[in-house]
């Protein structure tokens, strides 16, 4: 196991080769505050050598048989499995997961990249007679840009990189500024694996990602980030009409009906909100309970919340790391003063000592507030849970679905069906029943309404990375 980063360069990888940047910015351990890496901050002509190293390697690249790039998928699985100490550790260190949470995220990789190598692009043939001949196939787009958030670092990247490259289209991967490490890595392993150019790795800060976006040279933008910086990455892809595919927040609700067994689906929505220290798309992010069992629930949700081992993730019995980043701590902590100043009542955790090092948040839920406080209404993205009571269903749904957001839902019930009934009515891309955030390279995932446009993952999501092309013969002359 690595135990520190002195011996490591960070470098970026465009067209095959290592980069430095023009200049450096410091990355911090979210668990201790310190800084613990340089990493390249990207010039605007430096972000054009990536683009055009990819646009050079495109059209061999495309001309490719899928076949052939499907082995490439898989030799690439191979190397990052034989690094996934490596990254893992970066994952750690930059985000504040635990050590065995980041295990399986970078496992996570090569699984997506092995699942989506056994894809195939369709072909549908429109007319085969005498007269003509019609097909139309699914061809790249052409450059990629591909851009991740910080709270899955190599996760974000997964859902983007075998589903680009399988359908021929080479990719520039830009990383959040507060998660570059393991990214730069995964460019370094990948060098010797990919043809120059296929794919690049870049990262800095301030204003790359709008130069991205709004580069003449990027034919597609697959971005995972918040809703307000999506509308963004829209309004920048509107002078060309660059494609776009975007993966953004969600205030997702689970409604749990009064049949279940409380002690055993409290841990179950305990993590479904907690893990990755609530910093997880798909997290249950609004607990709508039944009446009848809102204060067993309540009161078992708060044992597990006072009982969670709350830490530095490089210690291995620590549960849950930090928030991710200073910024993010700071939106955690300003829901939670409002909370505090609207006088809810915290059934566990709440603001944390002030002068601690780290951005520490404890577990915390909030008791039955109204539906229009901030911390019901918006996406916190931290470790706070709003726990609502309802008695009718039908206004738990209403509740449920009043929200600009629409990514994830769940209902939980010892009856399967009653909960498919009121599944059917929510809106939101994936309805659970009796589970959360369970994903599958082969099942397309995405968000309705403010939650996004387009979806990632199964053959929807490897099509986002296509345009059709219809080719027509006339057989009679
Ligand atoms: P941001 O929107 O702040 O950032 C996402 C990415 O966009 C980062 O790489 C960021 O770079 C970059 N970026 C920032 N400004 C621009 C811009 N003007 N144009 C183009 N790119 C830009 O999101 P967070 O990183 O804070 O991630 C948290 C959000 O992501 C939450 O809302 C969460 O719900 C959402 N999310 C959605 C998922 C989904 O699948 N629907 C999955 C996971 C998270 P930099 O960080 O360097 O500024």
């Amino acid at each position: 196991m690595h135990t520190d980063l002195s011996g490591l360069k960070f470098t970026m990888t465009v067209g095959g080769l290592p980069l430095d940047g023009q200049s450096a910015f410091d990355v911090v351990n979210p668990a201790t505050g310190t800084v613990i890496a340089a990493a390249p901050d990207c010039s605007r002509e430096q972000l054009d050598q990536a683009v055009s190293a990819a646009r050079q390697a495109f059209s061999a690249w495309a001309r490719r048989s899928v076949a052939e790039r499907q082995r490439f998928l898989l030799v690439m699985a191979d190397a990052i499995d034989a690094h996934t100490d490596l990254l893992s550790h970066l994952v750690t260190l930059e985000q504040g997961k635990p050590r065995a949470v980041a295990d399986t995220e970078v496992a996570g990789l090569s699984y997506w990249l092995r699942e989506t190598a056994r894809m195939e692009l369709p072909e549908t043939v429109n007319q085969d007679d005498a007269e003509r001949y019609s097909v139309t196939r699914h061809v790249p787009v052409g450059v990629v840009a591909a851009i991740t958030p910080w709270n899955y670092p190599i996760g974000q990247a997964s859902f983007k990189l075998g589903p680009a490259l399988l359908a021929g289209n080479t990719v520039v991967l830009k990383p959040s500024a507060f998660t570059p490490l393991a990214n730069l890595k995964l460019g370094e392993i990948l060098r010797d694996v990919l043809p120059a150019g296929v794919l690049n790795v870049i990262t800095g800060t301030g204003g790359l990602g709008s130069w991205v976006t709004a580069h003449s040279g990027v034919d597609k933008i697959s971005f995972t980030g918040s809703t307000q910086t999506g509308r963004r990455v829209m309004a920048g892809a509107a002078d060309s009409l660059t494609r776009i595919t975007l993966e953004l927040g969600g205030n997702d609700p689970a409604i749990v009906l009064p049949d279940v067994d409380v002690r055993t689906v409290a841990p179950q929505l305990f993590w479904a909100a907690f893990a990755n220290t609530g910093q997880i798309c798909l997290a249950i992010k609004r607990l709508y309970l039944h009446a009848d069992i809102y204060d067993e629930m309540a009161a078992e949700l708060a044992e597990l919340a006072r009982t969670v081992v709350v830490g530095d993730p490089a210690r291995e019995d620590v549960q849950l790391g930090p928030v991710s980043n200073l910024r993010q701590y700071e939106t955690v902590l300003e829901l939670l003063r409002d909370s505090r100043d609207d006088g809810h009542t915290f059934l566990a955790g709440g603001l944390p000592t002030a002068g601690t090092p780290g951005y520490f948040v404890a577990p915390t839920l909030i008791d039955n507030p109204p539906e229009d406080a901030r911390i019901v209404r918006e996406e916190q993205f931290g470790p706070v849970l709003p726990l609502l009571k309802y008695t009718d269903i039908d206004d738990a749904v209403a509740r449920a679905n009043a929200s600009e957001y629409g990514l994830g839902a769940s209902v939980w019930s010892a009856d399967a069906d009653a909960a498919f009934r009121v599944a059917e009515q929510l809106q939101a891309g994936t309805v659970w029943v009796n589970e959360v955030m369970h994903l599958h390279p082969q099942v397309p995932f995405g968000g309705r309404k403010q939650s996004g446009i387009g979806v990632e993952s199964g053959l929807a999501g490897l099509l986002e990375f296509t345009e059709p092309q219809t080719l027509i013969i006339k057989r009679t002359v």
